[in-house]
């Protein structure tokens, strides 16, 4: 991958042009960890990058990135730039620098704005190798100020702490402290993607009470609160887990703290059922027909995390196994027989008799056969 990237840069030089890697890629070469994606700046203009890269591009609308490729991998080409900021806290007005340099000071951390040259000699203009070494995450430039520009950065600083296992320097975090508040600019959209991404990185746990204090989840009351718990009774969970932590604390999905598509909704009802099940220590045999054994998962995971959880998931599969129908489609007759066995119209009797039928099969040992079920139903006899 690096590779790829050297001839960049090096395709850049023997135009005149000027080519860095920076951020992520160098900040995990410094720490001896493989990076993800290289990212290059360039005072190359995006229409001279195509120029110069003929097919091995696409252009991406976002900040005039042009992506190139080459021998398979992708690498993030983007024209110097230095953003002005409205009082909106989150519409950036993006000119064209003319300088790495300022290229460099509008970048987040000190850590993620190292540079990295064709002959992969460092270049550091905001002391960014020190604090990797020393494995700090500091603000570039004020931190006050850049918070205040762009909120979301705040939420970084506790993602990259969590992913590095490095510490938010003392300045960058009283600085986050003082502009809490501003977190009422980011959209949820912004939130819920840097949480999801921070939930599951290495130091998470390690960052989780740091947050907390910190105040930027005032905001999201539900969210904080379902945080506090976890952090009091720790177990690693993705931004589903934590959403459904949220909700059964709730007692309502929170949709009003961050979005979730129509499916996901759909699951944590799913959880949220099993859930009220499983605390009420009522669970049987009919809940589990039509089983989401995921959502049962995560339902459980939710109840340990409130230490109220009395079930193991094996426990409760062996039951499971043990269900002679497993869904109301194994049932051996269906509405229609029913209809025609009792000459109904369609009428809700039809699906009680259904359920009985289902009880039947579940609770009091009718086989699973057309005979058996009718002549139950209309004798209320087993066999
Ligand atoms: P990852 O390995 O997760 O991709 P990264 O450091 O590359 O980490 P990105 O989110 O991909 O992080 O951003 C690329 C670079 O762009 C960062 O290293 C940083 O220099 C800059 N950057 C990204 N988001 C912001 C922001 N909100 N404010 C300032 N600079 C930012
Ligand atoms: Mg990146």
């Amino acid at each position: 991958m690096l590779e790829g990237a050297l001839k960049i840069l090096n395709q850049f030089s023997v135009n005149g042009y000027e080519g860095y890697i920076v951020g992520g890629y160098v900040r995990d070469h410094l720490l001896n960890k493989k990076g993800k994606d290289i990212d290059i700046t360039t005072n190359c203009l995006p229409e001279t990058v195509r120029d110069l890269f003929d097919d091995n591009f696409y252009q991406s609308a976002k900040f005039k990135t042009v992506t190139v490729r080459i021998d398979g991998f992708q690498y993030e080409v983007t024209t110097y730039r230095t953003d002005m900021h409205y009082s909106d806290h989150r519409h950036p007005k993006t000119k064209v620098a003319k300088s790495l340099k300022s290229d460099v000071k509008r970048r987040d951390f000190t850590c993620n704005a190292i540079c990295m040259d064709k002959n992969m000699t460092i270049i550091d203009y905001v002391g960014g190798v020190q604090d990797v070494k020393n494995n700090i995450i500091r603000c570039v430039g004020n931190p006050y100020r850049r918070f205040n520009e762009d909120a979301l950065r705040m939420l970084r600083a506790f993602r990259f702490a969590s992913r590095l296992n490095f510490v938010i320097e003392k300045k960058t975090y009283n600085a986050i402290k003082r502009n809490a508040h501003s977190m009422q600019y980011v959209s949820k959209e912004r939130i819920r993607d840097e949480l999801s991404k921070m939930l599951l990185e290495p130091y998470f746990k390690d960052n989780l009470k740091l947050m907390i204090e910190s105040g930027i989840l005032r905001g999201m009351p539900d969210t904080l609160k379902a945080l506090e718990i976890l952090n009091a009774n720790y177990m690693d969970i993705n931004i589903i887990d934590l959403f459904a932590l949220a909700s059964f604390i709730k007692k309502e999905p929170i949709s009003s703290e961050f979005i979730m598509s129509r499916k996901e909704l759909k699951f944590i009802d799913e959880v949220l059922r099993y859930a009220k099940k499983l605390i009420k220590k009522n669970i049987e045999s009919r809940d589990l027909l039509e089983l989401n054994e995921e959502a049962l998962g995560v339902a459980l995971k939710v109840l340990t995390i409130l230490g109220q959880c009395y079930y193991k998931k094996e426990d409760i599969m062996l039951l499971y196994n043990t269900l002679p129908i497993k869904s109301e489609k194994e049932l051996a007759i269906n509405g229609l027989d029913i209809k025609k066995a009792f000459s109904l119209d369609d009428s809700p009797i039809i699906k009680e008799y259904v359920d009985k039928a289902i009880d039947a099969v579940l609770f009091y040992g009718v086989k699973n056969t057309k005979t058996a079920l009718i002549k139950y139903l209309k004798e209320g006899k087993n066999e």
